[in-house]
């Protein structure tokens, strides 16, 4: 019998048998001495040699990564059955010949901080690690969408930092993600009208200083300003700016 310091015993492994429900160890009830114990070593890391440190904190980004995976994946499928926003992009991006659906829209792990991207060769990645929540990925699909609706639409040039600035503003304020919050809602139409110009720039303009051509957040701003208010205007395929 492996001696009940055993470190595959550790709560969050793989019980070993001696510890499963048919034989309890009274040692292991939850609250018990030995509990306490591990439990505390498990936090710390403190007691741990280095090869158990590593293995632990290998096991414990891996189980990480599978649950952001696997939220990811339930909020896209949420996305694509219910909401009106992705399905209305989905249905104008089939008319112009494109295809969106479960097989390249991909959730993954990104190394950068963002929460999305958009291929014209590969389709859309939703970042597992960044994703906050089924709204944001609802959104998040949205903007990504608009960027597919565009690229069919208008043959846009990435490379061009001012289709790229054009499609961005389209993106942040067609798919909600600057929609009007309860905050705006008790300030009235005009404070909603201002507030949302101003997040569609800010976030336009973030996304445009990582466009290669962009020597800093100042000419990111300046390319966005430069081409915001026929962008901005143009709501299509929408009627009108989506709330
Ligand atoms: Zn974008």
């Amino acid at each position: 019998m492996a001696s009940s310091s055993d470190p595959k015993s550790f709560p969050g492994s793989t019980p070993s048998p001696e510890n499963d429900a048919s034989t309890p160890n009274k040692n292991l009830v939850q609250g018990g001495p030995e509990w306490w114990r591990r439990t505390f070593v498990y936090m710390t890391g403190m007691g741990l040699t280095e090869e158990e440190k590593v293995k632990w904190e290998a096991d414990y980004k891996a189980k990480k990564a599978a649950d952001d995976c696997k939220r990811c994946e339930e909020w896209k499928e949420f996305s694509l059955n219910y909401s009106p926003i992705v399905r209305f992009m989905q249905e104008n991006i089939r008319k112009l010949g494109g295809n969106l659906d479960r097989s390249n829209i991909l959730c993954q792990p990104c190394d950068t901080m963002r929460a999305g991207g958009f291929s014209p060769d590969h389709g859309i990645l939703l970042c597992s690690n960044y994703m906050m929540g089924k709204g944001h990925a609802e959104d998040t699909l949205a903007h990504e969408m608009v960027h597919a609706w565009d690229h069919l639409r208008f043959k846009v040039d990435w490379s061009n930092i001012r289709h790229h600035a054009c499609s961005e503003i389209r993106a942040s304020s067609l798919s909600g993600e600057c929609r009007w919050t309860r905050e705006t809602f008790t300030r009235g139409i005009w404070d909603y009208t201002a507030h949302h110009q101003e997040c569609v720039r800010r976030r336009a303009a973030l996304s445009v200083r990582a466009h290669p051509d962009c020597k800093d957040d100042d000419h990111a701003k300046k390319v966005v300003n430069e081409v915001f208010d026929s962008c901005f205007a143009d709501t299509r395929p929408f009627d009108e700016i989506y709330r």
